[in-house]
């Protein structure tokens, strides 16, 4: 059987490092030689090239232009190749991973995102089994159709859907998980797919969308919060568009100076979301009467939206001018990753 082709794409991160023999100084390696330092891939039926960024940045760094870089990068090669990795800190990959499926439209290709927490050069590296499942699933095709059609982050023998991940743990090996979702796939003696979890796009020809707004501003609540000091990001001569991470299934105290910023903010043409903060599960507006204003001045129920999803989700629906097509977009199920209750 022909060999399935995979670019990988190196943006920076613990997985691409390797220790310094002289300093012990941890520095990224040159993907150029990457069988040398992870001479297993060999062994792999897949036909591998690799780019990277010239400068790999720690993924604190990242920011929409590189998210701009990574798409164009696949964009450039999509039809040269059956699958890409990205290989990217796991600090924010799940930013990155929400990021890129939303500037994808009709892929139907895998892009699969991995890193570590350890070093590539680590004998305890997480970073090889990491690395070269995420390539066999980046390979992988059933009836010469592409297995994953989306973008999908590979840590730690599972393989999550990219817009519903979240980093979850700063030291373990398994540091993503994807609360409001299956697992699309575990990886044991074989690689096991949940077929019915799998997104498929019902677009057949792939659209890249590079826009972001960054005019956007995060709140989450806490009991005792002096709406006061956040008046300027209710400006909008700055601000856009604002989620807020509310308590619970969407609730909010009942503070007047609140409701009056939002409602002001609203009926100044800005947006609000409203996510919750819970780890999982979903926002309900309406169903306390701590969120029943919410619906009252026009704030949007995110459902059961990431943090990592509605920042990058939002940037991209601000691009709308019409707000109420704007609002639409963000309340929709657009890429598998929310669910409307
Ligand atoms: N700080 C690193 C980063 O996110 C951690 C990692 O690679 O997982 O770039």
């Amino acid at each position: 059987m022909a060999s399935s082709k995979v670019l990988i794409i190196y943006t920076g991160g613990t997985i691409g490092m390797i220790k310094d023999a002289v300093t012990g100084q941890l520095t990224s390696f040159n993907f150029d030689h990457l069988y040398d330092h992870v001479p297993e891939l060999k062994r792999l039926n897949v036909d591998l090239d690799s780019v990277s960024f010239e400068n790999p940045i720690d993924s604190s760094e990242i920011k929409p232009e590189d998210w701009q870089k990574i798409a164009s990068i696949i964009e450039n090669k999509y039809d040269d190749y059956d699958g890409f990795v990205v290989l990217h800190g796991s600090d924010t990959m799940a930013y990155t991973a929400s990021a890129l499926s939303f500037m994808f439209c009709g892929l139907k290709k895998p892009v699969i995102m991995t890193g570590s927490q350890l070093p590539i050069g680590i004998i305890r590296t997480d970073g090889k089994e990491n690395l070269i499942t995420a390539i066999e699933i980046a390979a992988a095709k059933k009836d010469s159709e592409a297995i994953v059609q989306e973008v999908a982050i590979y840590f730690e023998y599972h393989l999550y859907r990219g817009n519903r991940s979240t980093k979850f743990s700063a030291t373990n090996f398994e540091a993503i998980q994807s609360p409001n979702y299956p697992v699309l796939a575990s990886a044991g003696v074989e690689i096991n797919y949940d077929w019915q979890e799998l997104y498929r796009s019902k677009e057949d020809q792939l659209s890249v969308d590079t826009d972001f707004n960054t005019r956007i501003a995060l709140i989450k609540l806490y009991p005792g919060l002096n709406f006061e000091i956040y008046k300027s990001i209710f400006d909008r001569a700055t601000t856009d568009g604002i989620i807020l991470e509310t308590f619970g299934s969407g609730n909010a105290p009942s503070d007047p100076i609140f409701k009056k910023y939002c409602k002001d903010f609203i009926d100044q043409g800005g947006i609000i979301l409203n996510i919750t903060q819970c780890g999982s599960g979903s926002v309900l507006q309406g169903h306390y009467e701590t969120s029943a204003v919410f619906n009252e001045i026009g704030v949007f129920s995110g459902y059961d939206l990431t943090t990592e999803a509605a920042t990058t989700k939002m940037m991209m629906a601000l691009n709308e001018k019409n707000k109420s097509k704007a609002g639409e977009l963000l309340q929709n199920n657009c890429r598998g990753e929310l669910t409307v209750k």
